[in-house]
């Protein structure tokens, strides 16, 4: 299949409905972590511990734990997909902090997914597409069976 660009992602429901859990048992904090898979598709998710100093408003990940998750992927052959976290009091969009971040890993990977637990009953799980020019392209997120919708 010919690339044309990340212009969508695919994350199966499981690992959606994981990516909600990671995010309520960290609330109010911010969670963050990787999804691990090949190209645009995720097949699993691995969590990564928010070290920042606020993580009530952002997120830094332990580089540590990226080292380790990128022995892992030598390991295994799977990619980075995406990079994930949550918001506890905002919309699913990233803030000017997220882009200026994300400019940084670029080179890792441009696609952010983004957990908004901002109404608590009715999680929203957002994706991006942050290059390194800090543009931001929204990503349409495809699942297996019915489609994501964030109200479901
Ligand atoms: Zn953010």
């Amino acid at each position: 299949m010919q690339k044309t660009g990340p212009m969508s992602i695919k994350i199966p429901r499981l690992l959606i409905a994981e990516l909600i859990t990671h995010a309520m048992q960290d609330d109010p904090n911010e969670c963050c972590g990787l999804l691990l898979g090949v190209g645009d598709e995720a097949v699993e998710i691995h969590r990564m511990s928010n070290v920042d100093r606020k993580p009530i408003s952002r997120y830094t990940m332990q580089s540590g734990e990226l080292v380790a998750a990128q022995e892992k992927l030598k390991e295994t052959g799977r990619e980075f997909v995406a990079i994930y976290h949550s918001h506890t009091f905002t919309q699913g969009y990233p803030s000017k902090t997220d882009i200026a971040n994300a400019v940084k890993v670029a080179a890792i990977s441009t696609r952010h997914v983004i957990v908004s637990l901002v109404e608590k009953s009715r999680p929203v799980v957002r994706a991006f597409s942050i290059n390194g020019d800090a543009e931001v392209t929204e990503l349409v997120v495809e699942t297996d069976g019915q489609p994501y919708r964030a109200s479901d």
